[in-house]
């Protein structure tokens, strides 16, 4: 019991003592209801004749014990969820009223008759309870003092609460504040949805878990495809609104226990717990259902349709933590774009050795490409009907001290995947343009060069100045060149690469469509767009002699060119029977081994000085 002598100055020094304890507990970060049970006992140890009690409010305006730790616990219990109103005991009421509340004696109050029994069958005869307000938030606590006898607060009990609402402000001001960094520091900030942060947290677990009672657990990592452009063409607000519709559908096909969290950009990853690969895959199914309806664009009524690809890996087989899941996933991921997006596909380890691989094969060229290791060869196009040199195709060489000779197919497209495709492709043009310019120099007679250029290449580079600076450099005229394009570019709607083109045809360079027949089925750019060559795929040619329909769809594509006023090259002409099959049907121009392969410059003046010597000797 306090004493009776007890001065003033020394209760205010007890209370400073009681705000500086509580105050380095919120200081340290201890947890919300620890600091308020803290608070309650130094409360009751400075006034042995009072009972403390903190109570949470929620939203809904029900009540929440919080620290009570001289409270019976079942008079406790029992408030738990009540809902605060006009006459509802001390606490209630005064959340109600958001004023403090003062009953001196319970047994006679009004606002205690729902409560009156509870509260005299465990000694409590006196409430005083005080709400605890939040900018914002409104009444988030009550902090409450009962008496074992009906009657009224000691002065010196007010001036403890008064100090007492204070702390509680600032605890749950500070307890907010955690609150918020922690949302920030585990929730994506678009879309809501737990973050990597969070991921990683709730993946350790699930798989320590599923490493004890070795239930399966799958990972899902789904990319929406061309995002980019909704983005791009869109604008990011518009682009973060589709990322909030997305996720919401996939929410909606998802379980409680899954998780499904972004990892940034337009990449989500979903964690199963207890989900083999075989049902993963009916998950990965079901998501991509959920995003066929096209999404609303708000404030528009226009609607865009996405889909996603998706990479899915198991654990453990693919993975023993989150880390080595994701990077498979990713593998998988990237094969499902491959295969065209819009599907899913299982990571494979063979897909793992094939990335490896493509891997090694990137940093062996960048090593060949910065220290000179790569050639070119030329490979003679001639005229069918007299076999005249009219240009040489400039084809590309890799000698690698490990790999041997590696073909173009092997490396190009590596080299499209990993970006060093431009590099690669601007090499191989300022050297053709070289080269002719040596030529010509030289006395020998190479009538012009066809050169290869990635379709990627127009996207990324400014392939049309590159070649008219290259052009005024060797002095070279524009018609001595034709760069090969294949069908994938035509079709490319983007007016980046369009712009190129006809800026190389308004210079007079050539473009010819490489590989011609093979890609897809649409012709109508033939017309459109400024193509002065088309050469005929060599797998058209290799069954000419034996397969009609062969024979047809060549036929059909030398009309074309022909009514389009179009030269057409026969790639890969190897016997004199394909060549007068061509000759036949009107081909004017061809390439393959019956007329030459491809070799080094050297080689191929050589050659021409021979057929030269044959022609006049
Ligand atoms: P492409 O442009 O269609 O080149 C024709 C391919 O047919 C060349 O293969 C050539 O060696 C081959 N060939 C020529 N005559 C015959 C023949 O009579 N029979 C057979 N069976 N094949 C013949 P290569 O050199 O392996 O090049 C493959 C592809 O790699 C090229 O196809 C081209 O798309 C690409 N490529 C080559 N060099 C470059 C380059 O510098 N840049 C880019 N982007 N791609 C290149
Ligand atoms: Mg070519
Ligand atoms: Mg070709």
């Amino acid at each position: 019991m306090r004493e009776q002598h007890a001065t003033r100055s020394d209760e205010q020094a007890d209370i400073d003592h009681l705000q500086r304890d509580v105050l380095e507990a919120v200081a340290l970060g201890r947890p919300l209801a620890a600091v308020m049970d803290l608070l309650c006992r130094a409360v009751e140890a400075l006034a042995p004749e009072v009972i403390c009690s903190v109570l949470t409010v929620d939203k809904d305006g029900r009540v929440h014990p919080l620290a009570a730790p001289s409270l019976p616990a079942s008079f406790s219990g029992a408030l738990e969820g009540f809902q605060i109103g006009p006459k509802a005991g001390s606490c209630g009421t005064a959340a109600w009223r958001r004023q403090p509340v003062e009953v001196t004696d319970i047994a006679s109050d009004p606002l205690w008759a729902d409560f009156r029994e509870l509260a005299l069958s465990h000694g409590l005869q006196a409430c005083w309870s005080t709400p605890i307000l939040l900018g914002g938030d409104g009444v988030v606590a009550t902090f409450a003092l009962y008496y074992r006898e009906p009657r009224a607060a000691a002065p010196f009990h007010r001036r403890m609460v008064q100090a007492c609402t204070q702390l509680c402000q600032i605890a749950f001001m500070h307890d907010r504040h955690q609150r918020e960094i922690e949302r920030l520091a585990y929730f994506d900030g678009v879309t809501g949805l737990p973050n990597r942060t969070l991921l990683a947290d709730r993946a350790r677990q699930t798989l320590m878990q599923a490493a004890r009672t070795e239930a399966p657990t799958a990972l899902l990592l789904l990319d929406i495809d061309r995002f980019k452009t909704v983005n791009d063409s869109l604008g990011h607000a518009v682009g973060d609104q589709v990322l909030k519709h997305i996720s919401a559908r996939l929410l909606g096909s998802l379980r409680d226990s899954d998780t499904l969290a972004r990892l940034g950009g337009d990449e989500f990853v979903v964690l199963l717990p207890g989900c083999s690969a075989e049902d993963a895959m009916l998950v990965a199914g079901k998501l991509r259902t959920a995003l066929e309806a096209p999404l609303p664009l708000d404030g528009s009524h226009a609607r865009v349709q996405m889909t996603a690809s998706i990479g899915v890996c198991a654990h453990p087989r693919d993975g023993a933590d989150l880390d080595q899941l994701l990077k498979n996933a990713d593998i998988a991921m990237y094969e499902a774009k491959r295969a065209g997006r819009d599907c899913a596909r299982f990571f494979l380890h063979a897909m793992n050795q094939a990335l490896d691989e493509r891997l090694e094969i990137e940093a062996a060229l960048r090593h060949a490409l910065s220290n000179q290791l790569l050639q070119l060869h030329f490979q003679p196009k001639v005229r069918l009907a007299d076999r005249a040199l009219v240009g040489v195709e400039a084809l590309l060489r890799w000698h690698d001290a490990e790999r041997g000779w590696v073909p173009p197919d092997r490396f190009i497209p590596v080299a499209e995947e990993s970006g060093l495709i431009n590099a690669l492709d601007a090499w191989v043009l300022t050297q053709d343009c070289a080269q002719l310019a040596r030529w010509r120099a030289d006395g020998i007679a190479v009538p012009g060069i066809s050169v290869n250029v990635s379709p990627q290449r127009f996207h990324q580079d400014d392939v049309a100045a590159h070649t008219r600076a290259l052009l005024a450099r060797h002095q070279l005229a524009a018609s001595d060149l034709t760069l090969e394009v294949t069908e994938r570019l035509m079709l490319d709607d983007t007016s980046r690469p369009r712009e190129q083109l006809q800026q190389l045809h308004e210079m007079g360079v050539g473009v010819s469509v490489d590989d011609f027949g093979t890609g897809y089925s649409s012709l109508s750019y033939l017309k459109r767009l400024p193509v002065t060559e088309l050469k005929l795929d060599k797998s058209f040619v290799r069954d000419l002699e034996q397969d009609a329909d062969d024979r047809a769809l060549s036929s059909a594509v030398i009309g074309i060119g022909r009514s389009l006023g179009l030269a057409v090259v026969a790639e890969g002409v190897e016997t004199e029977g394909q060549r007068d099959i061509l000759v036949a049907m009107g081909c004017d121009e061809a390439q393959g081994w019956l007329f030459g392969r491809p070799m080094a410059a050297g080689a191929l003046a050589g050659w021409i000085a021979a057929r030269a010597e044959a022609s006049t000797g």
